[in-house]
């Protein structure tokens, strides 16, 4: 008996985007206008309406009291920050950049925090003066917390972020448990909620995040629960009641071939269970998971165009005009360990049944400038749109624009 061969790990369906007539539609425009309404190459498109619904797709499954915050730096595009901030309940900063950016784009200082290692003394001064929470991550900060809020006399709005005593499993990106640069280890944060207690800072809450990038329900469910548990654990020590409790996110969303969208069902579930436990342990505090690329990284596409084609020695080579300048994840340069390519298409030819395999480069002069390697893709001229989906969050901002004194790609909102 023949076997018949293991099927190859294939893309997760990219149905977000409605096709008609062979072009993809943005915001229901066909690529081609789309792209001469832009008038310059390449581009980033975010799709307004995949952001409502991706929205409204958590809410759907969320307990109505547990709130939803933008991590914004998953893509700080000022009028996407602004469209979002319309939608969910709070902006999540990691920087004054963007904090300028979520005050400009009209949310609610009570509804801002900023969290990130390293806050300077200036944009600690500039988040007491704006109202915002600040996620204290040292015990530096709250030293100079106490010096600022004398001179403005105001009181800084302080949590604790606490770096946990346990991981995110299969996490793509770790960012608690073990040593690490982010928040406070729990064994220390008795400590420093005295110190701030001492120093007459206004005291909210704790904020936890283990991780990024996770497909597993069952893991997010596990570290949300220890999160909650260790949040109980420390509230015993807190100079008043816990007022805020932001227990992370790290949802994921898939890139590569074999990867699955993420169970929210599990998820709803276990934070209705959390939700219904912290109405009795700590009645006064609002719940908040904050999210950056599952909210917007679906929504948004990169799109460039083919300028030339080359074979080399049987290898099909589709030369585009970006390329990881623009776009270092979809080249694999931004945290991959093996390289894989994102879902990719030809946005012009989208019902094209002939095929080919082809290897998409940008325009720099080095070999990690690959946006995709020997993928079976419709046969394309130069002229061509081939698009990157996936792309709505660390797409942008997340790469190196200077690099070889290309034009740095137009970001807009449809
Ligand atoms: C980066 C970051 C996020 C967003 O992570 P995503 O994987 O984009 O959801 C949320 N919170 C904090 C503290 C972060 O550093």
């Amino acid at each position: 008996m023949i076997t018949p061969p293991h099927p190859l790990p294939i893309h997760a369906p990219m149905t977000q985007f409605a096709i008609d007539n062979g072009q993809l539609l943005i915001g229901g425009i066909p690529l081609t206008q789309l792209a001469a309404r832009v008038g310059q190459m390449p581009f980033y498109a975010y799709d307004r309406a995949l952001l409502q619904a991706r929205v409204a797709e958590l809410r759907a499954i969320l307990p109505a009291s547990i709130k939803l915050h933008y991590a914004m730096k998953a893509n700080p595009m000022p009028a996407l920050v602004g469209w979002m901030a319309g939608l969910v309940d709070g902006i999540d900063v990691a920087s004054a950049g963007e904090l300028k950016v979520a005050l400009d784009a009209g949310a609610k200082p009570k509804e801002i925090s900023f969290a990130g290692p390293g806050k300077r003394r200036g944009e600690l001064r500039q988040s007491v003066a704006a109202g915002v929470l600040i996620n204290l991550e040292s015990f530096r900060e709250v030293n100079e917390l106490a010096a600022i809020s004398q001179e403005l006399e105001l009181p800084a709005r302080v949590a604790v972020r606490v770096n946990p005593d346990f991981e995110l499993k299969s996490s793509g990106m770790k960012m608690g448990g073990g040593p690490k640069q982010f928040g406070v280890d729990a064994e220390q944060v008795p400590q420093l909620l005295a110190e701030i207690a001492r120093a007459g800072l206004q005291f909210e809450g704790f904020h936890l995040f283990p991780g990024s990038q996770n497909l597993k329900a069952e893991s997010i469910c596990e570290a949300q629960q220890k999160s909650y548990a260790l949040a109980l654990r420390l509230a015993a020590s807190t100079p008043s009641p816990v007022r805020f409790l932001n227990l992370g996110g790290g949802f994921g969303i898939p890139y590569f071939p074999g990867e699955q969208r993420l169970d929210l069902t599990l998820i709803g579930e276990s934070l209705t269970q959390i939700a219904a436990r912290a109405a009795v342990d700590m009645p006064e505090a609002e719940l908040v998971i904050e999210l950056g690329r599952f909210l917007v990284g679906e929504a948004g596409i990169y799109v460039t165009q083919i300028v030339d084609r080359k074979i080399s020695r049987g290898q099909t080579y589709l030369v585009v005009d970006g390329g990881l300048n623009h776009h270092l994840s979809a080249s694999g340069n931004f945290g991959q360990v093996i390289r894989k390519n994102y879902p990719v298409a030809i946005g012009n030819r989208m019902n094209t049944g002939v095929k080919e395999c082809v290897s998409v480069v940008g325009p720099l002069c080095t070999p990690l400038d690959l946006l995709a390697d020997r993928m079976e893709l419709p046969v394309s001229q130069t002229g061509d749109f081939v698009v990157i989906f996936q792309s709505g969050a660390y797409g942008a901002s997340a790469s190196p624009h200077g690099f070889l004194g290309h034009p740095a790609p137009i970001e807009i909102l449809v």
